[in-house]
C-alpha cells in the first residue's frame, strides 16, 4: 500500500485548521473541573437541536445507545417488531435487540435507503415500529414512510447518524419520526475527539423519558422513577462538539462543493456507476458511495495512485452470522444482499483541496 495522497478522512488537518478554539474549551474544561453535565452539554444539546429543526436534544454516550434509549422511551410492546433496513451499520439493528423488539429487515431501493415497497411487503401485524437510516447522508423517502406509518399506526425512529445537516424537501432529517438520533463518532460528518450521540425529538414526554433513561432513570440524583442505564454525553466532548458545530455548516458546504465537482465531471462508465441522489434532497455527504461489480480491481488501482478507497458496507446486516439464520426464513429475495460485493466510498471530505479531487476524477476517467 502507497502512502494515500488522498485520505477518506483527515481528522488531523481538520483539527489543525481549528486547533486554537479547540485547545481553548479542552483546558477550560479540565482546569473548571464539572466533567459530567454542566453548561457545555447543555448548550451543545439546545444548539443541535436547534440545528436539527428540533425542540429537545439529549445527549448519550453514543448513537447505538440513543436509538435503543429512544426505541425504550416508546415502550411499545416487547417482542413486538421493527422495521429495519437490510443495508446499514450493524448498530442500528443491536439497538432494536437490546431494547427487548424483535428485527424485520426490509430490503433497500436504488438510493441505499429502505424501500417503501419491500416495508409494504414485510410488514405484519405484530409490527410497531419503522426504524429508518439515512445511509451515507441520503435522505429516506419520508413522505411515503410517513404516510405508511400513519396508515399502520407505527412509531418511527430515524437512524441519522450519517445524516447531519440532511434535509428532506426542506425538511431537517431527525424531524420526521417520534425520534432521531445522530452520532458524533469521530468519523461522522459532526465529530467527538471519542464516542458520542444525541437524540432530538419534537415530544416534550419522550425527551424526559430519554433523559431519565439514559442517566438512570431518575428526575433528580436519588430519585429514581424506573431502572434506566448510564449513556451521557460527556462535558469534554460537548465542549469541542459546540466547536466543531461552528464550523459545521461550512464543512457541509465544502462537502457539497467537492460532491458537485465530482458528479459534473467523473465519465458515465461501464465500469462503476455513482449512486443515485434524491431530488429536492439535501444530502448529508458523510459518503461518496460508487458500485462497482470489479471492486477488487478498481481499489486496486486507486490505490497505485494514492487513492484511499472504503468499503460500508462488506456485507447486509442480513448475511452476517447473528441474523443468518432468520434471513433463511423470507421469501423474498433482497437486492440488498448483492451490495456488499459492489458498494465502495471515495474521498470526499471537507480538508479535500481541488487538487485531490482532480486527482480522483482524472484516475477514475482514466480506470
Ligand atoms: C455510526 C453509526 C451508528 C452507530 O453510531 P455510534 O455512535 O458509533 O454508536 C449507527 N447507525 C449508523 C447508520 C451509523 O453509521
Amino acid at each position: 500500500m502507497n502512502k494515500s495522497l488522498v485520505t477518506l478522512l483527515d481528522l488531523k488537518a481538520q483539527y489543525e485548521s481549528i486547533s486554537n478554539e479547540i485547545d481553548e474549551v479542552v483546558l477550560a474544561v479540565i482546569r473548571g473541573g464539572q466533567f459530567i453535565g454542566g453548561d457545555a452539554v447543555t448548550n451543545f444539546e439546545q444548539r443541535f437541536a436547534n440545528f436539527a429543526d428540533c425542540k429537545f436534544g439529549i445527549g448519550v454516550g453514543n448513537a447505538t445507545d440513543g436509538l435503543e434509549i429512544a426505541l425504550r422511551s416508546l415502550r411499545l410492546p416487547q417482542g413486538s417488531e421493527v422495521l429495519v433496513p437490510a443495508f446499514t451499520f450493524i448498530g442500528s439493528s443491536e439497538a432494536v435487540t437490546s431494547a427487548g423488539l424483535k428485527i424485520r429487515f426490509v430490503d433497500v431501493d436504488e438510493y441505499m435507503t429502505i424501500s417503501v415497497e419491500s416495508m409494504r411487503r414485510n410488514y405484519n401485524p405484530n409490527c410497531s415500529t419503522i426504524l429508518v437510516v439515512h445511509l451515507y447522508g441520503q435522505p429516506c423517502d419520508m413522505n411515503p414512510i410517513m404516510q405508511f406509518a400513519k396508515e399502520k399506526n407505527l412509531r418511527v425512529i430515524e437512524d441519522c447518524a450519517q445524516a447531519h445537516g440532511a434535509k428532506y424537501l426542506g425538511k431537517s432529517l431527525g424531524s420526521f419520526g417520534d425520534l432521531g438520533v445522530f452520532s458524533f463518532y469521530p468519523g461522522k460528518n459532526l465529530g467527538a475527539y471519542g464516542d458520542g450521540g444525541i437524540i432530538t425529538t419534537n415530544n416534550s414526554d419522550l425527551a424526559l423519558k430519554c433523559r431519565m433513561f439514559a442517566n438512570h432513570g431518575r428526575i433528580s440524583k436519588y430519585e429514581h422513577e424506573f431502572e434506566g442505564r448510564n449513556s451521557r454525553l460527556d462535558t469534554l466532548q460537548a465542549a469541542i462538539l459546540n466547536v466543531k458545530l461552528n464550523h459545521l455548516t461550512n464543512w457541509m458546504q465544502r462537502r457539497d462543493a467537492i460532491v458537485k465537482l465530482y458528479l459534473e465531471k467523473i465519465e458515465v462508465s461501464e465500469k462503476f456507476q455513482v449512486l443515485p441522489r434524491r431530488d429536492s434532497c439535501t444530502h448529508g455527504n458523510h459518503l461518496f458511495v460508487i458500485k462497482t461489480e470489479n471492486r477488487n480491481q478498481l481499489v486496486a488501482f486507486l490505490d497505485a495512485q494514492g487513492i484511499q478507497t472504503g468499503i460500508h458496507y462488506p456485507s447486509a446486516l442480513t448475511l452476517l452470522p447473528p441474523y443468518l439464520e432468520d434471513h433463511k426464513q423470507y421469501t423474498e429475495t433482497f437486492n440488498a444482499n448483492s451490495y456488499g460485493e459492489k458498494v465502495l466510498s471515495i474521498p470526499a471530505h471537507e480538508m479535500m483541496t481541488n487538487e485531490q479531487a482532480q486527482l480522483v476524477i482524472n484516475s477514475l476517467n482514466s480506470y
